[in-house]
Order: structure tokens, then sequence, then C-alpha cells
């Protein structure tokens, strides 16, 4: 961090999981404001349509939303899960795949519904965050990271949120929901994401 640099981040995010995981990732060296606080802030509801087809386009759309709020730094996060043999569904419709916006029970039990019609057999998976960075007008950066598995059918685990219950970590027999956060957090698409932003942002002038 440089001398004049705030370590003040706002965060578009409105999913409090995710905002937890970042909190735990910058073990103190941040302050995140996120969308709640800023909208209670300043008295007005923040939200944004999420048209974009990549992971990419939608973190974008989440950073501009904010930074035309806020004119401070944003860091923005849209992330999914990727099944091979749905050829990458349900992807950037993850939050929404099971019919109701953020119900992760519907989400997961569709996704499991999905692949118990397919024949028997193993079904690779990844987890994508693309965290789009963004500072004034025109200083943008985007930074990906992946997790990978694969789909178990039977959910499995108390913690995490989202389809964590039904993803199980490549190299170990557990689910990202048996996983406490700091495990979570250090095999995860959003750690490896977020490491690569922490150290772009750390050495910048
Ligand atoms: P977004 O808020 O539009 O980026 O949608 C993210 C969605 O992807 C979440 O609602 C979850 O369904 C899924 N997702 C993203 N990251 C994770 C994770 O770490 N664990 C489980 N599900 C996740």
């Amino acid at each position: 961090m440089t001398n004049n640099q705030s370590n003040i981040i706002y965060l578009a995010t409105n999913n409090a999981h995710k905002t937890e995981e970042f909190t735990s990732l910058a073990r103190g060296e941040l302050k995140f404001v996120t969308t709640k606080e800023l909208s209670l802030n300043t008295g007005k509801p923040i939200s944004w349509d999420e048209t974009g087809t990549t992971f990419p386009e939608n973190a974008k759309i989440k950073a501009d939303v904010l930074a035309s709020i806020t004119r401070a730094p944003v860091l923005a996060d849209d992330s999914g899960l990727m099944v091979d043999v749905l050829d990458g569904e349900p992807g950037v419709y993850s939050s929404s795949y099971g019919g109701v916006e953020g119900d992760a029970i519907r989400n997961m039990n569709k996704l499991i519904e999905t692949l118990r019609k397919l024949p028997p057999q193993r079904f690779p998976a990844k987890f994508v965050c693309c965290l789009w960075y963004r500072e004034g007008e025109a200083f943008t950066q985007s930074f990906t990271g992946e997790c990978h598995g694969e789909i178990v059918l039977t959910p499995r685990g108390q913690q995490g949120f989202g389809y964590d219950p039904i993803f199980l970590v490549k190299g170990s027999n557990k689910t990202l929901a048996e996983f406490t956060i700091e495990e979570k957090n250090q095999v995860s698409h959003r750690r490896q994401a977020f490491s690569q932003w922490l150290e772009w942002w750390k050495k910048r002038s």
C-alpha cells in the first residue's frame, strides 16, 4: 500500500456470505464498506441488472454502479458454478437457477434433479470468481479465480452458502460446506481471485 492509499474499499455485493469471506480474507488489512451500508448511509437503495453473459461483464456492471455513487475504490464480485456435463451451466445464472433469485435450496435441488436424469457418472465442476476493481473514471482491472471439484448428489455440511453442500473439493473428501470458513478461504475461487487482486493492489503506485 502506498502512503496516501486508503485502505477503504467499497464492496459491490449484496451477498452477506461473500462479504464475510472477503472480510476474513483481508485479515484486518482493509476496511470494506458494503453496498448495504452505503445504501443505508445515502438513504438510496442500490441495485443493478446483471444483463451480462459472462462473469467479467456482470462484475463490471456492479463495479460501475457502485463507483458512480461512491467515486471511491470499488471491488465487485461476480461468481458462479460451472458443471462440465451441462456445458458450464448454471454459470452466470447460478443465483437464480432454481427459478427464485438467491434461493440456494431451490438452486441445489434443480441441479441435483438435472444431474440425476443423466446416466450415473462423476460430475466435474468448478466455481469461478471474477473480481472487477474500479478506481475513478478510467482505472479498472479484473482478476479471475477458480476452484475445481465435482458435484455430489447428496448435500453434506452446514457451513458456507449456495452450492457449497454439493461441491466436493478436488483432492479432498469434503464438500465446501464441510470446510470451515478458514479452510474454504485457502482453496476457494474467491481466494484465488482476491490474492491476485491484493498482490497487485499493494504493489501498484
Ligand atoms: P452473483 O451474486 O450474481 O455473483 O451470484 C453468485 C451465485 O453463485 C451465488 O448465489 C451462488 O449460487 C453461487 N456461488 C458463488 N460463489 C459461491 C460459493 O463460494 N459457494 C457456493 N455458491 C457460490
